[in-house]
Parts: structure tokens; C-alpha cells; sequence
């Protein structure tokens, strides 16, 4: 019998806030270290937590966006354990009651079959501190400015059953937090970090025992960790032993992962309604007003670019990654209307290509939108072929000339005087009389061999529709 692969998948996302969850302090990325710190988040006696209810609305956007239900009174919990990095000695988080129950996100896999995965639940919490070991002499240092930062952890039902299924969820959640704007989702400053719990079972046979993989900010790493253990796990059943219910620690140097503690070792986190908190209360009036404020969603855009602009759904894919890329789109197809799926072929390919190799992104881009519009209405109105095209586009990318300037210098204005044209592809023929015989005898595949010699001729410059036009035409007759 074969094995099937049970995943489900806590994420943990700094919801971008200017102040923390309970206090005013500063949520800045990157300063000084324990310079954003007051006696609410460093867990001195005697202060008293305040909620920051722009977390709570972004809580209840992202819930909205995924069709979860909003529980309009919630409750926060303390959960209890020591660490260095945790001066109260516990945790603010909802436990019992979360802001967000329910909910799902829909995947597209690469084989292009839709699957719906559930979304258990959002909870709001805060951050912890950041322990620091490394470069500093064996000895371990704290910094609390992350101490109390807003958080969402998302938790998913088990309903992934591959690493890929994993990694597309995580990929869809992270592009509607993107943008819905509740998070800067960066995965190396760690704003958005995924737990991988895993399992596997013979098919048919109830759920097994799952491991868990911590604390993963890289999408690469959160594949292999998966697959690394799932084979694992595979091989222990299979060698007749037992999987044991553990936290496990992802080492992306020698990959490979390790046992942190097992379910005896497991922390009892003591959990007990908050008493600093009142229960947190939101009108349902409220909710709709969060929910009047929604922006587009990506699986939205997507649909409306298929649509609107007749988009493969791979195109629409990759043109809504950031909604900024989808603006970047539609100033082009403003500027370049006749043409959408043009638009799409030449920034997809042709533009984003060059600037990957670049080092660049469209926010640096030397091409603007209405630049690169400019070229492609010299390849509509027939100025300049596709091949000549690029080579403008190579030009474009390193110098500020037009289009039309760069056309106009290099002298690449497209052949279409069919008298020049006839006259080339003569030439040719008079060059190669033994491809003439075989074409004339039925040999359809050398016109292949004819275009690209007359197009090499005209120096890539030749018309390409009426070059097949006059070949057809010359040779037949
Ligand atoms: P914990 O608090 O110990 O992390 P949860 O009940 O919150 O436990 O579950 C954590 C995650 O584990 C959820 O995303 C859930 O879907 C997933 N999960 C539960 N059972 C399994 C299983 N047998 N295999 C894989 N994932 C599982
Ligand atoms: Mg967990
Ligand atoms: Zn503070």
C-alpha cells in the first residue's frame, strides 16, 4: 500500500503596527538593540497591558479575506513557561476564544487542479524577545525591542497532502496578508514564520503521529524540511518502529533536522484567562466596516486580468504577484491598449527576465511602463520586427534613448518594400539552387532553411509575415 504524506501548518505573522500589542513602544525594525522597550514589555510588576486595536482590525481583515467567521467577543489567555527571551514569564495569546475561527485559502497546483485548504484559526499574541549567540563570545545576549510586537498565528487544518500543496498555501496566505497590508510578510526579518507539523499514513488508515518542524522562514526550507521528513518517517514505519511526538529543529546548512524535545519533555503551559484584559469586544457593525474597506485580493485580480485582458492563467499568475507588478501591467495596457496579451508576453519575458538577470526588480527598473509601451508600438504598426525588438529592449536597459531613437540610429527600421524583399530572397535562391530542387520536389521543411537565410540577409531587419508571404510565392513559381 502506498503512503500519503498529512501536513498542517502554523504560520506566525508580525501584524506591521507602528506600536506593540500592549504597550506604545516603537515596533521599528533594525535599531539599537532594548531601545524600544518600557516597563509593559520588559514584564515589570504592576503594569498593565492596553490592547492596540489597529492589531484587532487587521486581525479581522485578514479573517474576512480567507471567509473565516470573526467572533465578536474573544479572550486572551497566559500561557506560561521561562525563557531568557520572555521576561513576564508568560505569553499574552487567545487560546480558548479566538478574534478568527474558520476560513480557507484555495491553491491552484501546478498541474492546474484547484483545491480548497481549511483555516482553523487566527489568534492574536504577542511576540517574544530575540536571544542572540552568535559572534559574541559565548555569551548570549537579549534584545526585547521584539518583545510584545503584534502577532497572528494562522493555523490550518490537516489538509495538505504534499510539500508542494504546503508551500502553495503558504505562497497564496503570504500574498493576501501582502496585500491586504496587515504585515510585511518579509520572511528574513522574520515577520512571517511557519511551523510544519507532518505525518504520514498507508492511504485509507486514520491520521498518524505528527512531528513538528519550528520556526522556518524560507520556502525552500520548509519543502525540504518536509520532504526530508516524510522519508524519515516512512523509513522508521517501515523498519517496524514507532514515530514519536516531537518539535523538531529544520538545519538548512547540513539538511537535515533534529529532535528539540518530545511530547514527555512538552512544556504544560498552565493556560488561564488573562486578568489584565477585559474580553475583546467588536460590533458587528464594525466588522462591516472592515470589511466595506477590503481591497482587492489576489485570486480577485487574477480572475479580473484572465478577463479582462484575455491573460492565460499562468500570465495572470505572475503579473498579480505584488500588486505593484499588477499596477506596473496596467500602465502599460493603458498605454499599449490594442494589445494586452502583447503587453503580458514582453513584461513577463521579456522585461522581467532581463531585469532578474540584472539584479533588479520593476521598482528599479530602467524601463518604464510607457517606455517600453513606446516599443511595442513600433512592433504593432510593423516599424520593427520582434527579433530587432529585443535587441532595442537590451539597448533600453542601459541607456535613457527611446525606442524611436534607438531605432532611428542603429538604422533597425523593418524591411517591408516587397520589391527589397523579393530582391533578398532571389539572392538566396541564386545561393542554395540544390534547396530550391528539394523544395520544388516537395521538401516543405526547407522553407525553415529559407526564412532564416533571408532574415540573416536583412540583418534581421526583413518583415517576417511578408517574408513568408514572398518565399511562398517566389519558390512556387
Ligand atoms: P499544537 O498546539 O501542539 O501545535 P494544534 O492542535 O494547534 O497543536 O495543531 C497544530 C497543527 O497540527 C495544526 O495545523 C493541525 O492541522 C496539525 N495537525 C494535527 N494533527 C496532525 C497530523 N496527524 N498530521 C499532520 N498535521 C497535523
Ligand atoms: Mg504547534
Ligand atoms: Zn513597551
Amino acid at each position: 500500500m502506498s503512503w500519503e504524506t498529512v501536513i498542517g501548518l502554523e504560520v506566525h505573522c508580525q501584524i506591521n503596527t507602528d506600536t506593540k500589542a500592549f504597550c506604545g513602544c516603537s515596533t521599528a525594525f533594525g535599531s539599537e538593540p532594548n531601545t524600544q522597550t518600557c516597563p509593559v514589555c520588559l514584564g515589570m510588576p504592576g503594569q498593565l497591558p492596553v490592547l492596540n486595536t489597529l492589531a484587532v482590525d487587521k486581525s479581522i481583515l485578514t479573517g474576512l479575506a480567507i471567509n473565516a467567521d470573526i467572533n465578536l467577543e474573544s479572550k486572551f489567555d497566559r500561557k506560561n513557561y521561562f525563557y531568557p527571551d520572555l521576561p513576564k514569564g508568560y505569553q499574552i495569546t487567545q487560546f480558548t476564544v479566538p478574534i478568527v475561527e474558520g476560513g480557507h485559502i484555495d491553491i491552484v497546483s501546478k498541474e492546474g487542479v484547484k483545491k480548497r485548504l481549511g483555516v482553523t484559526r487566527i489568534h492574536m499574541e504577542e511576540d517574544a524577545g530575540k536571544s542572540m549567540h552568535e559572534g559574541l563570545d559565548a555569551v548570549s545576549h537579549i534584545d526585547l525591542n521584539r518583545s510584545g510586537i503584534p502577532l497572528m498565528e494562522i493555523v490550518s487544518e490537516p489538509d495538505m497532502r504534499s510539500a508542494d500543496e504546503a508551500i502553495a498555501y503558504l505562497k497564496q496566505l503570504h500574498q493576501i496578508i501582502r496585500f491586504l497590508g496587515v504585515s510585511g510578510a518579509d520572511m528574513e526579518k522574520g515577520q512571517f514564520r511557519c511551523d510544519a507539523n507532518v505525518s504520514v499514513r498507508r492511504t485509507g488508515e486514520p491520521f498518524g503521529t505528527r512531528t513538528e518542524m519550528k520556526n522556518m522562514n524560507s520556502f525552500r526550507f520548509i519543502k525540504q524540511a518536509i520532504e526530508f521528513e516524510v522519508v524519515r518517517q516512512i523509513e522508521i514505519i517501515e523498519d517496524g518502529g514507532k514515530i514519536v511526538q516531537e518539535s523538531r529543529l529544520w538545519d538548512s546548512v547540513k539538511n537535515e533536522s533534529r529532535s528539540m524535545r518530545s511530547k514527555e519533555e512538552a512544556h504544560d503551559y498552565r493556560y488561564f484567562p488573562e486578568p489584565d484584559l477585559p474580553p475583546l469586544r467588536v460590533s458587528q457593525a464594525h466588522v462591516d466596516a472592515i470589511k466595506d474597506s477590503m481591497p482587492e485580493l489576489p485570486g480577485q485580480l487574477r480572475q479580473r486580468f484572465e478577463t479582462d485582458f484575455n491573460l492565460s492563467a499562468y500570465d495572470a499568475d505572475v503579473l498579480t504577484q505584488t500588486r505593484a507588478t499588477a499596477e506596473w501591467y496596467e500602465t502599460l495596457v493603458a498605454a499599449h491598449p490594442a494589445d494586452p496579451k502583447r503587453c503580458a508576453n514582453w513584461m513577463a519575458n521579456e522585461l522581467l527576465g532581463r531585469l532578474k538577470e540584472a539584479g533588479k526588480n520593476l521598482a528599479s527598473s530602467p524601463v518604464s511602463a510607457l517606455r517600453l509601451a513606446a516599443l511595442l508600438d513600433r512592433i504593432a504598426d510593423n516599424t520593427i520586427n520582434g527579433k530587432s525588438a529585443k535587441d532595442i529592449l537590451d539597448d533600453m536597459m542601459v541607456s535613457d534613448d527611446s525606442a524611436d531613437a534607438i531605432i532611428e540610429s542603429k538604422g533597425l527600421k523593418q524591411v517591408s518594400d516587397s520589391g527589397a524583399i523579393d530582391a533578398i530572397i532571389q539572392a538566396v535562391m541564386a545561393a542554395n539552387p540544390n534547396q530550391v530542387e528539394g523544395y520544388r520536389g516537395g521538401k516543405d521543411k526547407l522553407m525553415g532553411f529559407f526564412v532564416g537565410q533571408v532574415m540573416k540577409a536583412s540583418r534581421g531587419k526583413a518583415n517576417p509575415a511578408m517574408v513568408n508571404q514572398r518565399l511562398k510565392a517566389l519558390l512556387n513559381g
